[in-house]
């Protein structure tokens, strides 16, 4: 199989295999094509990663943030140098288009590694002055062995998102990738010993959710990032808060884009496009609510229309596709079921809506008009390429029924009125939000969400605040005065 990795799992600088655990297929969604067998992690496996993270890290703590930065940085040089291969890998793993990952994927995880190696030679604490000469200093210190558990939908950017803050700030990871996705984490971990890092700073544990919650119930472990859905979310929070754990929350969203009438049509409808039809809508932060002033609504649907016409759908590995098939076939069936969930509660189908015939999990971008704030594809999270547009009269009224949403993860505004802009921005109730664009995440820029979206922020020198913590030394230059 040609993409067979030399074992399932990657631990303390090497490729370690457990051939007990529960065995994983790995699919190629354009054909359904089995292109590796890995398994899944035995508690011996789970064991021997957590010693590994555990043994490294106080080695790793204790180099100086310049000689941690540049093994960062190095490992974002080969991972720039290996960008085809690891992007037809990823490919390969998650069934998106070589057009996207060629330029989404390994790029945006070395991105990251560039952008926290950097940061690595500069952290420190500081220093406060109080009264009578007395001051206080504080020492910023790594948390200790962090796990990242990831999602399917990004598998090298996420194992990137987590592992780069996480080792900056001197800490250790075990990454467990989605078992959908296992191949790309394992090419990270590899390049980051290559660039230098030492044994055990970051390894990798394959494994069902099964394997996720015995790593974060672990007594070695201080840290949980997790990139998943709400009710995995739940349940993760849940479990490191008994051993009072730190989290990081990134979660799903239904996330609402609003296109004013006085708005550029031409860069919403792209904007509308990007949010909910890039990687096959399959996107955390997706604008999937569609809100459309009522004057502009049959133009904004027909050029949408016409402009989906012309979305290239075929084979993934070819350059000039540029819409791929869904990550899996459970993936694709909850999106073609929701689809019919909107048929039969009155939305009106403008665009797609069917299954694509053949070996791969591919279906048709699609569009509902008509759609109403209390239908099911307008308040649960898809996950796939449907989009949902709903009308609105006022600026006051599409604010409220945006949020209206237990998800507060992203949300988007197209206007050409300034004021406005800015002023539905401060309303909204969303993380992450977008002035006439939509979905960029730069590694400068905080990204997250608020209310059931998620918890704490990835990227960002926010992201280095939630992989390390301040020690306190109160420094007394006076005598100590007690009461008796
Ligand atoms: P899931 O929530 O199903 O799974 C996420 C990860 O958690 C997987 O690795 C999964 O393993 C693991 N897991 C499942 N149950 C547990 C458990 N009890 N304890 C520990 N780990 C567990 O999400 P999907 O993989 O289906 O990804 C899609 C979801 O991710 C969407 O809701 C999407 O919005 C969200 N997402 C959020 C992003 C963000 O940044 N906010 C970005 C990308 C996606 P296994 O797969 O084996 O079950």
């Amino acid at each position: 199989m040609k993409f067979q990795p030399t074992a399932s799992h990657f631990i303390n600088g090497e490729y370690v295999e457990d051939t007990a655990g529960e065995q994983i297929d790995v699919i190629y969604p354009a054909t359904g094509e089995v292109i590796a067998k890995l398994h899944s992690a035995t508690p011996a496996i789970i064991d021997q990663a957590l010693n590994a993270a555990k043994a490294a890290q106080a080695e790793w703590a204790a180099m100086s943030g310049t000689e941690r930065g540049r093994v960062l940085r190095r490992a974002a040089d080969i991972m720039r140098e290996r960008n085809r291969e690891l992007s037809i890998l990823e490919t390969h793993d998650t069934g998106k288009p070589l057009q996207e990952t060629l330029v989404a994927d390994a790029t945006s995880g070395a991105d990251a590694l560039e952008y926290f190696g950097g940061l690595a030679a500069s952290l420190t604490g500081e220093h406060i002055p109080l009264g009578g000469g007395d001051f206080v200093y504080t020492i910023r210190e790594a948390l200790g062995v962090c796990v990242g558990i990831g999602a399917w939908n990004y598998p090298t950017q996420i194992a990137c998102w987590k592992g780069a803050p996480a080792l900056t700030c001197g800490n250790t990871m075990v990454f467990k990738p989605s078992e959908t996705t296992p191949l790309s984490a394992l090419k990270v971990a590899e390049i980051l010993i290559e660039a230098g890092a030492p044994k055990g700073v970051y390894n990798v544990v394959q494994g069902y959710g099964n394997v996720g919650a015995s790593l974060i119930t672990d007594d070695r472990v201080a840290k949980v990032s997790l990139t998943g859905s709400v009710p995995t979310g739940r349940k993760v929070y849940a479990a490191a808060a008994d051993g009072m754990k730190h989290v990081t929350m990134e979660l799903g969203g239904k996330s609402p884009m609003i296109v004013f009438d006085d708005a550029d049509i031409e860069n919403a409808v792209s904007g509308a496009i990007l949010g909910n039809f890039y990687s096959s809508g399959q996107v955390c932060s997706n604008g999937t609510r569609v809100f459309v002033q009522k004057g502009i609504k049959e133009v904004f649907l027909n050029r949408l229309s016409e402009r989906l016409a012309t979305a290239k759908i075929g084979d993934p590995l070819d350059e000039d596709v540029n819409f791929g098939p869904m990550v899996s076939e459970n993936q694709m069936n909850i999106a073609l079921g929701y689809i019919e969930k909107g048929k039969a509660e009155g939305a009106r189908l403008v665009y797609g809506g069917e299954r694509i015939d053949g070996d791969g999990f591919y279906m048709q971008p699609t569009v509902f008009a008509d759609v109403t704030d209390d239908m099911t594809i307008a308040r649960e999270e898809i996950f796939g390429p449907v989009m949902s547009v709903l009308d609105f009269d006022t600026e006051e009224e599409v604010l409220t029924r945006a949020n209206d949403t237990e998800f507060g993860l992203a949300a988007g505004v197209f206007t050409n009125d300034l004021t406005r802009a800015h002023r539905i921005v401060a309303g909204f109730e969303a993380g992450t939000c977008y002035i006439n664009t939509y979905n960029l995440a730069p590694v400068e820029a905080p990204f997250g969400g608020s209310k059931m979206s998620g918890v704490g922020r990835e990227n960002s020198k926010l992201a280095i605040n939630h992989f390390s913590e301040m020690k306190t030394v109160y420094v007394s230059m006076n005598d100590v005065e007690a009461p008796y």
